[in-house]
């Protein structure tokens, strides 16, 4: 998620290039920035916390510099620092990594027996010491990455300055984009092409198993056993909003395809009973839960309601919070408030927090945005880090609440007696299987079952339980970007007035994935179908009285909501397409909510 630039040319604004090049990146999400370019033959790096505008306010742009790397930094190994911030050094080597290193531990213990100091918490340092470990033993820069590369495991894009070689910089890569870019006067590398578009549009993408050799005249690449290879260089047409949206149509989409990672990314900070104790104990002081929000953020209480109740045993109360703020509440002292807001700015839910606060009851806010309002309010914060959401409709921020609230359900269901420690375990570190179905399902198309409900005027959505508050967000984001109406509606309730609604052919849009009340849900199914309506069903058992079955993989019932509305993010997202509607930014609706 992070960002990577580099700059090597004739000009000596180097600075200006590599903190304009970040700005651009931006929109990947960050939590720390950093530089390092060649100053008379010396490798200078600043870096801090925060934004951007605050390492600016350390750099000194009159300083000329022909060649520097910079990093953006979104923290999965160690704090959000400015002692883990990129850039890394270690002797002659400072470098700018994006991804993860999968073996960090055992490489970390190796090196420290072998008294190697790490500085930071990192598993980026790793690299810097490795580099430079086989850097003095070669004598040679490129048999030194070499060498790095057969060590190092997971994920990276990495580049690299090496303080005996003021003219280049080098680059590697694997499962972690980089793309390398050229003018007359300079090369470049970034994580995407936006960082670059003010310089130049002819670029091309680092593959795997390549090192690039950037310098101000040329870019040379080599495979691993260091021949030369050839590469084509491509030509960006569009502007830097079309460079962000990548291969897809509309920002919408791409944040639904980066859930994946982001959800990887969150359980992996919380994936030890020992991070999740360390994160999460606080929560154990408390007997009752109120969780406040507006929108999707509400949707999330939802289904964190039925999760936390089922599995923590705790109780929860969800509250919308432009009602919340303005009647009595019976929070006490052993009441948790929890709000939360992807912007945390939400004005409804901020006032919500201060009104609880002027009770002296303990608050915990989830946010997507960094020192926001409410972070910053609230007595405890835990970022959803999902990085900048774009489209006004949340997807990925909505998806990082649910996996937030997923972990809290677990540790206090673990606590509580109710959830095994190997559950636990499994849960949190089987996520391969989890990824792999989150493919599965965004490979899918969606198509043609958005040709079967875009024309009509309206929807329903049903399910009971958590299904319940998947219906409620499924609904909420057809709504929202179609302009189709939708009603979610607990599938048992229907009965109590709502169904005299259901009309010939009208769509109902059934979630049924949870075993107790399977049975009782498909029940409800057959009552709208006898009145003539179209019936989708998304369960995790085959479902034969129907019009159309979407059969969700079978995970455990904690992960499941997560699958379930992705696959109705996706549906929501063809059906609007399919209208032509205007997806990123429907009428009417503001991405940040601050008025009341
Ligand atoms: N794993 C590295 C760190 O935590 C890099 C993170 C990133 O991609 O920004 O520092």
């Amino acid at each position: 998620m992070c960002g990577i630039v580099g700059y090597i040319g004739k000009e000596k604004n180097a600075l200006n290039i590599l903190i304009n090049g970040l700005k651009a990146l931006e929109y990947r999400g960050y939590d720390s920035a950093g530089i390092a370019y060649f100053n008379k033959n010396k490798i200078i790096t600043i870096k801090e916390k925060g934004k951007i505008e605050k390492l600016e306010k350390i750099i000194d742009y009159s300083i000329e510099s022909n060649i520097g790397i910079a990093h953006t930094r979104w923290a999965t190994c160690g704090d959000a620092t400015k002692i883990n911030a990129h850039p890394h050094s270690c002797g002659k080597i400072t470098i700018v990594h994006n991804g993860i290193i999968e073996n960090y531990d055992e490489l970390k213990e190796q090196l420290q027996k072998d008294n190697y100091k790490l500085i930071s918490e990192t598993d980026s340092e790793i690299i810097a010491v490795l580099l430079n470990k086989y850097y003095e033993e070669y004598n040679d820069i490129i048999k030194a990455i070499i060498k790095t590369k057969q060590i190092i495991k997971g994920s990276y894009a990495i580049a690299i300055l090496c303080a005996d070689i003021n003219d280049k910089i080098y680059a590697i890569r694997k499962d972690s984009p980089l793309i390398v870019a050229k003018n007359e006067n300079a090369s470049f590398i970034a994580s995407d092409v936006p960082a670059i578009l003010n310089y130049t549009n002819k670029y091309t993408i680092l593959e795997e198993n390549e090192i690039a050799i950037l310098s101000n005249k040329d870019i040379s690449f080599f495979n691993n056993e260091l021949q030369p290879i050839k590469k084509k260089m491509l030509t960006f047409k569009g502007n830097s909003i079309d460079a962000q949206k990548g291969h897809f149509k509309h920002f919408m989409l791409k944040e639904i395809f980066e859930e994946k990672d982001i959800i990887e990314k969150i359980i992996k900070k919380y994936n030890t009973i020992e991070k999740l104790e360390k994160k999460l104990g606080f929560l154990t002081k408390y007997d009752n839960i109120t969780i406040i929000g507006c929108g999707s953020a509400y949707h999330v209480g939802l289904i964190a309601k039925y999760l936390l109740e089922e599995y923590a045993n705790i109780p929860v109360n969800i509250e919308i919070a432009s009602e919340f703020r303005y009647k009595n509440n019976f929070l006490n002292k052993k009441s948790l408030a929890i709000f939360i807001s992807q912007s945390g700015e939400t004005a409804d839910t901020l006032a919500s927090l201060r009104e609880v606060k002027k009770d002296k009851i303990d608050t915990l806010g989830i946010v997507n945005v960094q020192e926001s309002s409410i972070a910053r309010e609230a007595d405890k914060v835990i970022y959803t880090e999902a990085g900048p959401e774009i489209a006004v409709a949340t997807t990925k921020a909505f998806i990082a609440q649910l996996v937030i609230m997923n972990l809290i359900t677990i540790y206090m269901g673990n606590k509580k007696g109710k959830i095994k420690i190997e559950d636990l375990n499994e849960i949190l570190t089987n996520f391969d299987n989890l990824k792999k179905q989150i493919e599965n399902i965004l490979n899918n198309s969606y198509k043609e079952i958005a040709k079967k409900i875009y024309q009509a005027q309206n929807i329903f959505f049903l399910g009971r339980n958590i299904d319940y508050g998947i219906a409620m967000e499924g609904s909420l984001k057809l709504k929202e970007i179609s302009y189709i109406h939708s009603e979610a509606y607990p599938a048992g309730e229907l009965k109590h007035g709502t169904i005299s609604l259901i009309e010939k052919n009208m769509p109902v849009i059934s979630i049924v994935t949870k075993e107790h009340i399977f049975d009782k849900t498909i029940s409800n199914i057959k009552e709208t179908k006898a009145r003539g309506s179209f019936n989708i069903v998304i369960s995790n058992k085959t479902v034969n009285d129907c019009d159309i079955n979407i059969l969700v993989p079978n995970i455990n019932p904690i992960l499941q909501p997560i699958l379930v509305t992705i696959i109705l993010q996706l549906i929501s997202y063809e059906t609007a397409n399919l209208k032509g509607c205007d997806i990123d930014k429907p009428r009417n609706l503001a991405k940040s909510v601050t008025v009341e």
